[in-house]
């Protein structure tokens, strides 16, 4: 569906379009998109834009990053749909290899989310050759398999929209993990070491930017960057400047639109 220019929330639903497609597509999973409707429901609280707390964030992670000795940036359908061409552009910039590594693991899916990585990059895809395939111990399932070159041998993976249960396990395995996850409540943002509390739309964008501004720095200048950062004090703050918002539009800030009505 073409979603008309002059519509208030044009880009919002420009972005669901892509969510839709995806899933025609057979990139999304059918869940993917339920978790894209809880992301909006997020987003829409915090104003749609970055605030200043996930700028910090994501300037933590992108230090992770670059400090890394083998990070790993795992791709799932709403990544692919979403931001395919900044996945690849962010991996060329810090050193990262791609895994394809989805909760609802489908040969078909898997082909579809490695043509749109392909297409936005030559790049290597890991994840989808079952002769690298191994098993994480602490999970279930599918949902174990991991690439032995990529995730299972990572120091750092960078997970945008992960599960709870995924990103323990891979915390119990050793792992830094970096999230991307609107909710600071969910247990992903609560287990990972760095969870950036935006939209990937904008967390992609904007971390390759610092990604380029960080690239040429001395390692001592992104150790001073992650020490100065703490994810459960960044998660606190979070909240907190959430409900500040909330604050401010509850006594006052809140416009009525349809007082021109009466
Ligand atoms: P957990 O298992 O971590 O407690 P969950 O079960 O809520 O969380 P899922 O439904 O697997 O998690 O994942 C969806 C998460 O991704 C939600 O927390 C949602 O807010 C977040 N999310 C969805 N779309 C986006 C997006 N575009 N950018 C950032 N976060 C998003």
């Amino acid at each position: 569906m073409s979603v008309p220019e002059d519509h208030p929330r044009a880009e919002s639903l420009k972005v669901r379009e892509k969510i839709i497609e995806g899933m025609h597509n057979s990139i999304v999973a059918e869940a993917g998109l339920i978790a894209h409707g809880r992301g909006e429901a997020f987003d829409y609280i915090i104003g749609e834009k970055t605030p200043d707390f996930a700028f910090k964030q994501q300037e933590a992670a992108v230090a992770l990053l670059l400090l890394a000795e083998k990070p790993v940036i795992s791709v799932n359908g709403n990544v692919a749909a979403l931001c395919s061409k900044e996945t690849v552009e962010l991996a060329e910039l810090v050193g990262a290899s791609i895994e394809i590594n989805l909760f609802y693991r489908k040969a078909e899916r898997e082909k579809a989310i490695e043509e749109v990585l392909k297409e936005a990059g030559d790049i290597e895809i890991l994840g989808i050759d079952p002769t690298y395939h191994t098993y994480i111990s602490e999970l279930s399932h599918l949902r174990r398999i991991v690439d032995k070159r990529g995730i299972f041998s990572a120091d750092v993976v960078m997970v945008p929209l992960e599960d709870g249960d995924r990103t323990m396990a891979l915390r119990k395995m050793g792992k830094n993990v970096i999230s991307i996850d609107l909710n600071p409540l969910s247990r992903t943002a609560l287990w990972s070491n760095i969870t950036i509390v935006n939209n990937l739309i904008r967390a992609f964008p904007e971390m390759i930017e610092i990604a380029k501004r960080l690239r040429g720095k001395d390692n001592i200048v992104l150790k001073k960057i992650l020490a100065d950062f703490n994810n459960f004090n960044s998660l606190k703050e979070t909240l907190s400047e959430i409900s500040k918002g909330l604050n401010k539009l509850a006594k006052g800030n809140l416009k009525d639109p349809t007082k021109k009505l009466k």
